[in-house]
């Protein structure tokens, strides 16, 4: 009998980016904290007679997602996941996979993470593998630092490449206003250009720490503070490279919104608001002013991958 089952994970925002000089593996150290937030990629995986790994993408219902950039093949970090699953365990069989996106594309916000962390879920299940976390999580970290942390969900720490995660302690929700663009950034070349910037002494990369003052307001549940202390080490090599973000960021804090910044390695700009009516008036304000391609609400913390079916 083909059974299908279906997976959601959430998209993330970082509360905290902190990065340390690049290594000699080309890696960068990082201290971060993220926060899972209520947008979602779903996926559906239902098991094939033959051995193909075969992919269909589609955006969620009231989504406004580009999927023009989305790939179809064996790159899609959702088609890599499937196979180092089938690889690590010995599986044979093939699987169809239909991801729906909810998450903006390549807009740091770990939506092709939250298609992987999804798909390695949905493909255990219909192989019926009988994973335990800990296997899942060294294979999420071998797709991508952000992988083990849509796995999990929630609020958590992230150390050495992101994927060293911690739970962190988080009391009440966080409104978000999430302003995307249709054209992204690479991850990888903001990356580039914070080490050119660092390089050309524009910028110091410290050796990066867990800032006191978000752990303190995540649990005091306390959204100004939080507001007051995000921090993201990227911003200034994304606003370099996309500097018409900075627009939309002063749009988001005519709105009042508690703190504003780019989302990872953007072009997403998140606004933290106190309530959800407030991040109503602040996503009204983003729209009337024109600077974002796409205007959402959302809220964190998220539960991470999950059955739905
Ligand atoms: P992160 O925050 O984890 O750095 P992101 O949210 O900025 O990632 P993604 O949406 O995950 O970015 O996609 C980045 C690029 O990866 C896309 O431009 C696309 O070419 C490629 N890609 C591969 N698989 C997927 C997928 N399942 N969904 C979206 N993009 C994918």
């Amino acid at each position: 009998m083909t059974r299908s089952v279906t997976v959601r994970a959430p998209g993330k925002v970082n509360l905290q980016l902190s990065v340390g000089p690049v290594q000699v593996d080309g890696y960068h150290p990082l201290a971060t904290v993220f926060q899972a937030v209520d947008l979602y990629e779903t996926v559906t995986a239902t098991p094939r007679e033959d051995d193909a790994i075969v992919l269909t993408v589609g955006a969620a219902r009231g989504a406004d997602v580009d999927l023009t950039a989305v790939p179809l093949d064996a790159t899609n970090i959702a088609a890599r996941a499937a196979l180092a699953l089938r690889e690590a365990f010995g599986v044979s069989e093939g699987v169809d996979l239909d991801i729906v996106k909810g998450v903006p594309v390549a807009g740091g916000m770990a939506g092709g993470s939250a298609d992987a962390a999804a798909t390695l879920l949905a493909c255990a299940e219909v192989w019926d593998l009988g994973v335990s976390r800990a296997q899942l999580d060294e294979i999420a970290a071998g797709l991508g630092a952000d992988v083990p942390f849509v796995l999990h969900g929630h609020t958590a720490v992230g150390l050495g490449r992101g994927d060293d995660i911690t739970p962190a302690m988080s009391r009440g929700r966080f409104h978000w206003v999430l302003a995307t663009q249709a054209q992204g950034l690479s991850t990888a070349e903001v990356y580039r250009e914070f080490d050119r910037m660092v390089a050309d002494g524009e910028r110091e990369a410290a050796t990066p720490a867990i800032s006191d003052a978000i752990m303190v307001a995540l649990v005091a549940g306390n959204a100004e503070a939080l507001g007051d202390a995000l921090v993201n080490d990227l911003q200034p090599a994304a606003l370099s490279l996309a500097p018409h973000l900075q627009s939309v960021m002063d749009a988001a804090l005519e709105a009042d919104a508690l703190g504003v910044m780019v989302s990872g390695s953007g072009p997403t700009v998140a606004a933290l608001a106190r309530s959800r009516q407030h991040a109503l008036a602040i996503a009204a304000h983003l729209t009337v002013s024109d600077t974002a391609d796409a205007v959402v609400a959302a809220s964190g913390p998220a539960p991470g991958a999950v059955l739905v079916t």
